[in-house]
């Protein structure tokens, strides 16, 4: 079949978190099982234009006026890649603002991407069988997929959005609606309209024919109050359509043995290059040049990811004996917390600010545990590749961490790190200090080490659960049945428009 897979960010063109690691893989995976894929996103300023060629300039709908835009062609391996150009929505200095912020005109720059999506394959006359959206960027395009005046030769077309965070909602206020150029009926309850406003993602939920997100834990939790961001009654709607896929990476991207960014590369069989990877770690971030354990994290500094809760155990974590390694970008408060703990601890915690591929890359081959007590997590690459890299995560138990971590408590044979049930103090403690007696035991640890190292994360194992939901969602437009809210739709409208 063809897949036009869409999404905001994608390895290796822009990346800022794991959509852009899964953008750049599953592509790969599903053309190696013989689809024809093409793939879409913005071109944003950041981007090397080398070797990208520039197509016909084409017109998009926004709002009621049209905007100019051109494709640029990057032939990968595994297909064509289309990234959009418009300059005054993405020749900017970030992807969706600065630190901790959105550019105001977001709700008008996503929306002008996703019919830009509809406007290039109408115009490059791609009639793909699937169109896989990702995300409240590119939400809107299920919606505008039902709707008369986009989409020409995309009635057959089915379509599939993957939830990677369902606390990022795309919820704007009502002014949105001038960009939208969406009749009445899709911008009321029934439709976009949440609470007054509008909501990007709550648009995709209801109009997808198939709607994924990315571990079965996470999948199931959505559906509760707790975690369903508001959300969970229109996902619940949806339920009977809805899957969740767990994530994998690129294994030839994510390599131990071949990673270029290494100080020493290293495999299961030969893992002595660790050593190096430590002391670069150890060297860049200023600590003591010592054997005690080190304790590494990457990833987004915000509340999800739990580093106050590392902020507030630190006092204890260092009388445990560790080090930390943290390197992080977001939330700014939080992030001047990190640096502050680090200059009162010197030698013992060292952070990094900014996005740093080549850090990040020692921090995972070169730590002897890897922590993630995220207070919530959809899936989780950072553990996936921490497992692959030899460094042990200490997670806490709750979606896709649940999922992919086969805690030491659990099943001592095949544990590939260790887990917690509370995101708290009292417990990550627990947790660590448990790790660290298994640490000590090196023949125990190794096997830890081991299991993570073999444990098999690639798309390859995952893109045939993809196949399915496409099959699902071809099946669902066929017999035009019509998902969710719809159904309740107070202006009944048929499913597609052929
Ligand atoms: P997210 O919730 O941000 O998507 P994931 O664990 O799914 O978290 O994916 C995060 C990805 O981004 C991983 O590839 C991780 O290595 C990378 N990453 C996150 N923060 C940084 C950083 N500051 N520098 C380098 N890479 C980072």
């Amino acid at each position: 079949m063809h897949i036009l897979y869409a999404a905001s960010e994608m390895v290796p063109f822009v990346k800022t978190g794991g959509l852009a690691d899964v953008a750049g893989a599953l592509p790969a995976a599903l053309a190696a099982r013989g689809h024809r894929v093409t793939a879409v996103l913005p071109l944003y300023d950041g981007v090397n234009r080398a070797g990208l060629e520039p197509g016909e300039e084409f017109m998009v709908p926004v709002g009621t006026w049209q905007v100019a835009a051109r494709p640029w062609r990057s032939r990968q391996k595994w297909g064509d890649v289309y990234l959009v150009e418009q300059s005054d929505y993405f020749a900017r200095p970030h992807l969706y603002g600065p630190p901790g912020g959105e550019y105001a005109d977001n709700p008008e720059r996503f929306a002008f991407f996703s019919r830009a999506i509809l406007a290039l394959c109408r115009e490059l006359r791609l009639a793909p069988d699937v169109l896989h959206v990702n995300d409240w960027q590119t939400a809107l395009v299920p919606v505008y997929l039902r709707e008369p005046d986009d989409g020409d030769g995309l009635e057959q077309s089915a379509s599939v959005l993957t939830i990677h965070n369902l606390a990022f909602q795309g919820r704007f206020d009502v002014t949105a609606v001038n960009v939208l150029g969406l009749p009445p009926r899709v911008l009321g309850i029934d439709g976009l309209e949440y609470y007054g406003d509008m909501n990007y993602l709550k648009g995709g939920i209801l109009y997808a024919d198939q709607v994924t997100t990315v571990s079965p834990t996470y999948a199931r939790e959505i559906l509760e109050p707790q975690n369903g961001c508001g959300l969970d009654g229109v996902l619940r709607a949806r339920s009977a359509d809805l899957s969740g896929i767990e994530n994998g990476i690129d294994t030839e991207l994510w390599n131990p043995a071949s990673d270029p960014h290494l100080a020493a590369p290293f495999s299961a069989a030969r893992p002595e290059g660790r050593r190096a990877n430590r002391r670069l770690v150890q060297r860049t971030l200023g600590l003591e040049e010592a054997d005690a354990p080190l304790l590494g994290f990457v990833g987004r500094v915000t509340g999800q990811k739990g580093l106050d809760i590392v902020l507030d155990a630190m006092p204890a974590l260092l009388d445990l004996g560790v080090q930390l390694a943290l390197l992080g970008d977001g939330d700014p408060l939080l992030t001047r917390r990190l640096v502050e703990a680090a200059r009162f601890r010197p030698g013992r915690v060292g952070v990094a600010t900014g996005f740093d591929e080549p850090l990040a890359r020692n921090i995972y081959g070169g730590s002897d545990l890897f922590l993630m007590p995220s207070r919530f997590e959809p899936c989780g690459l950072a553990q996936l590749i921490a497992m692959r890299y030899g460094a042990p995560p200490v997670v806490h138990r709750v979606g896709g961490l649940a999922d992919t971590v086969v805690a030491w408590n659990d099943n001592p044979d095949s544990a590939t790190g260790f887990a917690f049930d509370r995101p708290d103090t009292a417990a990550l403690l627990a947790a660590v200090a448990g790790a660290l007696e298994v640490w000590k035991e090196h023949k125990l640890f190794a096997r830890i080490q081991r299991n993570g190292m073999q444990r098999d994360s690639s798309w390859q194992a995952r893109a045939s659960a993809c196949e399915a939901v496409y099959e699902k969602a071809l099946e669902a437009r066929r017999t035009r049945k019509i998902g969710g809210a719809l159904k309740q739709a107070a202006s009944p409208r048929p499913h597609g428009r052929g």
